[in-house]
This record gives structure tokens, sequence and C-alpha cells, in this order.
């Protein structure tokens, strides 16, 4: 490969657990969307890369400072985040969800969160999102997926505001027939991948992730994760 700072290992961050796009398998190994995805540009490219599970409220500082090359995290591209770090074309399109208990019914919208106790994860656009929408008594805000959810379940939080697919893989899974969604679907946003300014990577990885996307890799892995169509 031809020289320059691309020559080099690259550090790519990614979030510890935010399912389906990166998390533990069974073995320990990181797998999901954002990890298969990657793995595939990276190919695509020609880089080699050692991947960094970090908790999501580091990656961007990690970027600024030049500590991290790459950072794939569903990470939501949004004005703030695009004037501290480059951001690739976009990749996933989710939104946010109000979780419950199955047995809450005082809760049906943000609207109803006026007085409540919410759970979400530190320096997200959830938790944008709660401060502005959700007049909640108290928000509290986790480093992870595990403690925030963890909150709603033993009763310390009355709902848990959190990105789509994610709530969507909790319901699956964990929280199987002890929770629910309430109301619509917020804030709509795209998923990016974020380097440090100025990145030459920038052009590389959209041109690989064209690619992917015409030669049907996007898609089969899109199915694979989602079992559905974009
Ligand atoms: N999409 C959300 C954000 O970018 C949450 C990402 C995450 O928790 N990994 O703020």
């Amino acid at each position: 490969f031809a020289g320059g700072a691309l020559a080099a290992k690259l550090t790519v961050a990614t979030d510890t657990n935010f399912p389906p796009f990166e998390f533990k398998d069974s073995s320990g190994k990181h797998t999901g969307f954002d990890i298969e995805l990657w793995d595939a540009i990276a190919k695509q490219i020609g880089v080699d890369y050692t991947l960094q599970p970090m908790d999501f409220n580091g990656i961007i500082p990690g970027l600024q400072t030049g500590q991290l090359d790459v950072g794939i995290a569903g990470m939501t591209i949004k004005p703030e985040r695009a004037e501290v770090v480059d951001f690739s074309d976009p990749y996933y399109d989710a939104g946010l969800l109000i979780l419950v208990k199955s047995d809450n019914e005082g809760i049906q919208s943000v609207e109803d969160l006026k007085g409540k106790v919410v759970s979400t994860k530190l320096a997200t656009t959830s938790a944008d999102f709660v401060k502005e929408k959700a007049q909640a008594k108290d928000v509290k805000l986790f480093p992870n997926n595990d403690a925030m959810f963890l909150e709603l379940m033993t009763g310390g939080a009355d709902a848990v505001i959190f990105d789509s697919p994610v709530i969507a893989e909790f319901m699956r899974t964990a929280g199987k027939g002890q929770v629910k969604v309430v109301g619509p679907l917020y804030m709509g946003q795209s998923y990016g991948i974020a380097f440090p300014k100025g990145s030459e990577l920038v052009p590389k990885v959209n041109a690989a992730l064209k690619k992917l996307k015409d030669d049907g890799t996007y898609l089969a892995l899109y199915r694979k994760w989602f079992n559905t169509d974009p």
C-alpha cells in the first residue's frame, strides 16, 4: 500500500455494547453490523486495523486528539459533531424510541415523561432529546447500554429513551416479555463513520461504501443483522 499515514495500522474505535451493531458474542469476540461493515471497508481499501471497543463518550474526544483513526459506533451524524470530526456518507437510518416496563400504563409519549425518571446513555442524541423534549424529574445518564437498561429493569427509571434498532434488539433478547415501546419514532437520524478532521480516509471510505452498496455486500450484511431490507 502506498505509504503515508495510512500505511500504519489504524486504531478503530467502537462502542463496547450497541447490539446488533457491536457486541461481544458468546466466545467473547466483538461482532455485529458495524464490525463486519468496517471489516469489508478495510479490505476494500487495503488497510490494516486494530479494533478498540470503548465507552461511546470517549470516541469523539479520541478522534479529536488523533489517538483514534476511525470511530464506527452507530454514531449519529449531527452538526455539532461535524464541527469537530469528519463523517463518512450515512450508512444507516434510525430514530429514537421510548421503552417502558410492560405493565406501565402511564407513559404513552414523550409528554408523559413529565416528572418521571428517564434512563439513557451519556453524550448521545438520546441525552440531547431528553433534555430538549422531556420535562423529566431526573435524567440518569449511563456510559453503556447494560447500565442504562438495567436501571429500567430494576425500577430505578420509568423509561429508557434510545436508538430504535438497539431498543428493538433488547426487546427481542434480554427484555423479552418484560418491556414495551410506547409512542412514535422520534428524531430521525443517520449513522456515519467518524474520523479526525481532515482525515484522508474519508473519500476512500466513501468510495468503498459505495462499492459495497453496488456489489450487494452492504445488503447482505444488512439482512444478516437486521433481518429486513433497508
Ligand atoms: N446514535 C447515538 C448517538 O450517536 C448513540 C450511539 C451509541 O450509543 N453508540 O448519539
